[in-house]
């Protein structure tokens, strides 16, 4: 069988040197090589988000341990929690906090748009929040949500700790931990940080670490944050539970490859390669579901030209070499979710436009050959 392409919002094609990483000799949480390459994965980690004082956790899990981890570390039952939802991951935390008791309330956008960053300020001068959860890119409508704006209005309530998921945006676009007053920011390692799923990285502002510390008991004793402290400040001091070594391994090389391309490089590299994305399909009569300003640069969700059925576009779209993901939700049917982050290159960029034109020649459908591609490459080989 031919190699596909995945371009698939997570998991994102993994590099060579990362997947050599992965498959070094297990060794001890205690090898001192393995403390020596945590101390400096927690360290990078917080480079990457852009935070001088935080607290990084990296614990065996996935982004959905991460959310559920800062909701069980962030309030207690009873206690208040506002959800800015853009769809079926922000969504998920309502759930997550129902099962804890929490009192939810949630202010949704319908899927493709976002909730107004004046709709949050009045919510929050009506009611006291222990906490507000927001997405940074929800994956099922690519949208991207205003970090900034939505963290200049939560300084004026120091008693509210701000969550941000970013799991389909850490690594691919810029989020500053510190100067946005974010408190508690998390990510796998599967979307823009280009490594296989496995680990929850997150990262706590002293003010989310002193939330914890108000709450006394939790309900949870492997997501508290409190048990994995030690380990996490002091690496070679004991054990709480025995961490995915080899996983460390394969994060610690994937953000060297972030840090090393540089941040401002890498996210500046993501725009070019979603603008070219986005305008290359809009030439060829595709349509982009969010407006321009508030389109993601990890990952787009695509609806078709008329006359194209969903399914059996992507299965063509698949046997021709592009693996793309199908629409969540009631975006099911509707749309496909193409991604365009971590470390893929212009080539990949190129050749899915080009098959995906190719795709499309082989229904009853009327278009240039090669529009998409031109437009595509104007802006990626744009000097
Ligand atoms: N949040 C967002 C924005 C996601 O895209 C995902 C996964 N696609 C998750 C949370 C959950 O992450 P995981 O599948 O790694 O548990």
């Amino acid at each position: 069988m031919k190699k596909k392409l995945m371009m698939i919002p997570g998991p994102t094609p993994v590099e060579q040197s990362v997947l050599d990483a992965l498959s070094k000799e297990t060794v001890s949480h205690l090898d001192p090589e393995l403390v020596k390459t945590l101390k400096e994965t927690l360290e990078d980690l917080k480079a990457v988000v852009m935070t001088e004082n935080g607290q990084p956790f990296i614990i065996p899990g996935t982004g959905t341990l991460a959310m559920e981890t800062t909701l069980v570390n962030s309030l207690k039952k009873g206690d208040r929690l506002l959800v800015i939802s853009h769809g079926y991951f922000g969504d998920r935390f309502v759930e997550i906090a129902q099962g804890y008791g929490f009192e939810v309330e949630i202010l949704a956008s319908q899927w493709g748009k976002i909730v107004e960053v004046g709709e949050i300020a009045q919510k929050l001068k009506e009611k006291k929040y222990s906490a507000v959860t927001l997405t940074h890119v929800d994956t099922s409508t690519g949208v991207c949500a205003p970090l900034k704006d939505v963290g200049e209005v939560l300084k004026k309530f120091p008693e509210t700790l701000f969550i941000v998921d970013g799991v389909c945006a850490t690594g691919g676009i810029e989020e500053r931990m510190d100067d946005w007053g974010i408190d508690v920011l998390f990510a796998g390692n599967q979307k823009a940080i280009g490594v296989p799923p496995g680990l929850a990285n997150l990262v706590y502002s002293e003010k989310a670490l002193e939330r914890r510390n108000a709450l006394g008991n939790i309900s949870s004793y492997y997501m508290d944050v409190n048990r994995w402290l030690p380990i996490m400040r002091e690496p070679a001091g004991g054990y709480f539970a025995t961490h995915a070594v080899n996983m460390v391994n394969a994060l610690h090389q994937g953000l060297k490859i972030i840090l090393n391309e540089g941040l401002e490089e890498r996210f500046k590299r993501h725009k070019r390669f979603a603008l070219a994305f986005q305008t290359g399909l809009e030439e060829l009569g595709f349509s982009i579901l969010p407006s321009k300003e508030i389109r993601a640069n990890t990952m787009s969700t695509v609806s078709y030209p008329s006359g194209i059925e969903d399914l059996s576009f992507r299965e063509k779209l698949y046997e021709n070499g592009v693996l793309v993901s199908a629409g969540k939700g009631v975006l099911a049917g509707k749309i496909f979710r193409l991604g365009h982050m971590g470390n893929i290159t212009e080539n990949e960029v190129v050749a899915t436009i080009s098959i995906i034109e190719r795709t499309l020649s082989e229904f009853n459908y009327n278009f240039k050959l090669g529009s998409g591609i031109g437009a595509a490459e104007s802006i990626l080989f744009a000097k």
